[in-house]
């Protein structure tokens, strides 16, 4: 019988969460200790250490480790991972703490006591270095970079212990599938060879699309989404995840695919953040990673299959996880059908595609969205949000 995925690194899923029979004795001390706030992105990175989603690692990264994932996507010990996982404070602040302090970290938005990290390091960082490599860009106007450049001067190091998932649990009660949870369902539905779609918009027929070509290919798909904070005019997550289950409920198999999310917050990294998708994956079980145009990008920072080509850059051995690249897909009126660029030989003119202003603008007067773009069950929903945004 063959099995799923190996978490990343090859051992078992590593979660940081303390038992809950000691969560309550180390809050009170936890209490006691000097506190370092944190930015929504920092408390959604312990939140996934807890649920084990960042496995093998066991707390922010050291300087080492920070240039060696910016520079080469290299962990000082050689594991493969794209993304800076840090924690930054204020110069003042970090001067304050000893070598081997236990400290509070708190979630600046909430103040909720979230973790203690035991602090092993102190170190200022070069954030064009940062930038350059991981977004390949170091202008502000690029989310992710400017949330780079408002961080700290100072980043702390050290291991952490969680003690809270913060509100994910409740708000999220059906969605919040922890990798171990994930991994049993798989097992459960004798799923091996899993897809999964990230996604942080609601779906459209085009989206449906590229699922359907995952389903076609593996034994089922484990539609995942972004519960962390998004950028302003996002649609919220509540919204989204009924306009997506109100597609699966009409259109899909029953049994092919999973809804569910996970609390990362985006970083527009682009391709960096392709690959990062696909590690993450790799710990929730998933042997795929469904990745389309401009996955993970904004603006035009990213060429439309830059995070497709990435993957091809990679040393064996890096990732078990692959990526499932599909061209762009629409539906076109003289294939009477959807189709990809891949496979549809008419021009742009007979393509169906309403830009993401224009859906707002036509879902935000009222109007239908035309059904080869998008099913009435979505546009309704979506509808009856932006009517009662005004
Ligand atoms: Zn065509």
């Amino acid at each position: 019988m063959s099995e799923l995925v190996a978490p990343h690194g090859g051992g078992s899923l590593k979660s940081l969460f303390v038992p809950e029979a000691e969560r309550a004795e180390e809050l009170k001390r936890a209490a006691t200790l000097r506190q370092v706030p944190m930015t929504s992105r920092e408390t959604s990175d312990v939140i996934m250490m807890a649920m084990g989603a960042y496995t093998p690692l066991d707390g922010f990264m050291g300087e080492a480790d920070w240039h060696g994932v910016c520079g080469d996507m290299k962990m000082s010990d050689g594991l493969f991972w794209p993304i800076p996982i840090t924690l930054s404070a204020s110069q003042e602040l970090a001067g304050s703490i000893g070598d081997g302090e236990e400290v509070a970290l708190v979630d600046g938005e909430s103040d909720e006591i979230m973790a203690i990290m035991t602090v092993s390091e102190k170190y200022a960082i070069d954030k064009a270095f940062e930038c350059s490599n991981v977004y390949r860009a170091t202008d502000t106007d690029h989310p992710g970079v400017s949330k780079v450049m408002e961080q700290g001067p100072v980043n702390l190091a050290g291991t952490v212990s969680v003690l809270s998932e913060g509100e994910y649990p409740t708000k999220y009660k059906e969605l919040y599938i922890r990798p171990a949870e994930s991994r049993a369902l798989f097992a459960e539905k004798g799923w091996t060879r899993v897809a999964a779609f990230q996604t942080r918009n609601p779906m459209h027929r085009s989206h449906e699309h590229l699922v359907k070509i995952a389903i076609e290919v593996t034994d089922g798909v484990f539609i995942h989404q972004v519960l962390g904070k998004l950028k302003p005019g996002d649609i919220p997550a509540e919204v989204r995840v009924d306009a997506i289950q109100a597609m699966i409920d009409n259109y899909f198999v029953p049994g092919t695919a999973v809804q569910a999310g996970y609390p990362i917050e985006m970083r527009y990294a682009g391709p960096r953040e392709a690959l990062f998708h696909a590690l993450l994956r790799q710990n929730f079980g998933c042997s795929h990673l469904i990745v389309g145009r401009d996955h993970a990008g904004v603006g035009d920072y990213y060429g439309p299959f830059d995070a497709q080509h990435v993957f091809d850059t990679l040393w064996d051995g890096a990732l078990i996880t692959q990526p499932l690249k599909i061209d762009i897909t629409f539906y076109c009126t003289d294939c009477y059908g959807m189709a990809t660029a891949k496979t549809c030989p008419h021009g742009e003119d007979v393509r169906i595609n309403i830009s993401g202003t224009k859906q707002r603008e036509m879902l935000s007067a009222g109007e239908d969205i035309p059904p080869e773009f998008s099913r009435p069950q979505v546009v309704a929903i979506l509808k009856d949000y932006y009517a009662n945004l005004k």
